[in-house]
């Protein structure tokens, strides 16, 4: 922390390219697009290669797997009590989470910029205790193309708007679209009010959104 953080030009994304661009050099090859269903065990409890999701089986000597510790031990491994153990843990907060490409800089944002919550201690209760969204969020906005002129056009901006939520459960009372919705307007408001910008709003082209729903559905997570 002292010495920063590092990032890669191009963002994240572009490691996990140059992994695969020097792996696809020494002859791995990638399959996109095809989940796995299922770790195939043999009666030694060996793991000895994968189905995939249209039925394909591939044989492996080895098998690495790194989705999600909980979900892989749930859903693509055999049941064991170990892995109702971990289903039962205590999760950490999940995110609702906006992409938004700027149609102009707002040079009042930095590159890391966090606003925490004017009622801090209970808005974390609110996320770990009543696993929601807190009546007024804490939120953190990262910008990209402050740093990397290669994540946005020329004059624009890219921001990332992180909000802290709790993670799903079986509480039927959660509807996660209006608290996304819930979360956008505050973001805008408090972003309008305390960094003094006028009609944010009209300056996002474009968004996307992740919710524990997406993380839970797309992410496997
Ligand atoms: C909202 C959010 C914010 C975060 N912020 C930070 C941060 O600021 N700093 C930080 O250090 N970390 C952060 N993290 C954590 C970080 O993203 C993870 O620790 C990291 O991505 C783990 O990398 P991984 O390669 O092990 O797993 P992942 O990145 O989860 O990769 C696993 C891959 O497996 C794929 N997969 C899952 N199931 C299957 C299946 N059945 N078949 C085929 N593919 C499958 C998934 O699609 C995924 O691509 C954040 C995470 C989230 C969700």
């Amino acid at each position: 922390i002292a010495e920063g953080i590092w990032y890669p030009k191009g963002g994240f994304n572009r490691v996990l390219q140059s992994l695969e661009t020097i792996a696809v050099k020494y002859g791995a090859k990638f399959n996109y697009n095809n989940d796995v269903q299922e770790i195939i065990i043999d009666d030694k409890g060996v793991a000895k290669g994968i189905k995939l999701n249209n039925g394909d089986v591939v044989n492996s000597d080895i098998v690495i797997c790194n989705a999600d510790l909980v979900y892989a031990y749930n859903k693509l491994l055999p049941k064991t009590p170990y892995a109702e153990k971990l289903g039962n843990r205590k999760l950490t907060s999940s995110s609702i989470s906006f992409y938004r490409s700027m149609n102009q800089i707002i040079p009042q944002m930095s590159v890391h910029n966090i606003f925490l919550s004017e009622h801090y201690k209970p808005s974390f209760d609110q996320i770990f205790k009543d696993h929601t969204l807190p009546g007024s969020p804490s939120f953190y906005v990262n910008v990209p193309s402050r740093v990397d002129p290669t994540a946005a056009p020329e004059g624009k901006d890219t921001i990332v708007v992180l909000v802290p939520i709790g993670h799903i459960t079986s509480n039927p009372d959660i509807d996660f679209d209006k608290l996304v919705e819930r979360a956008r307007e505050q973001v805008i408001d408090t972003i309008e009010k305390r960094l003094n910008v006028s009609n944010f709003k009209s300056m996002i082209d474009h968004e996307l959104i992740n919710d524990p729903r997406s993380w839970q559905n797309e992410f496997n997570l």
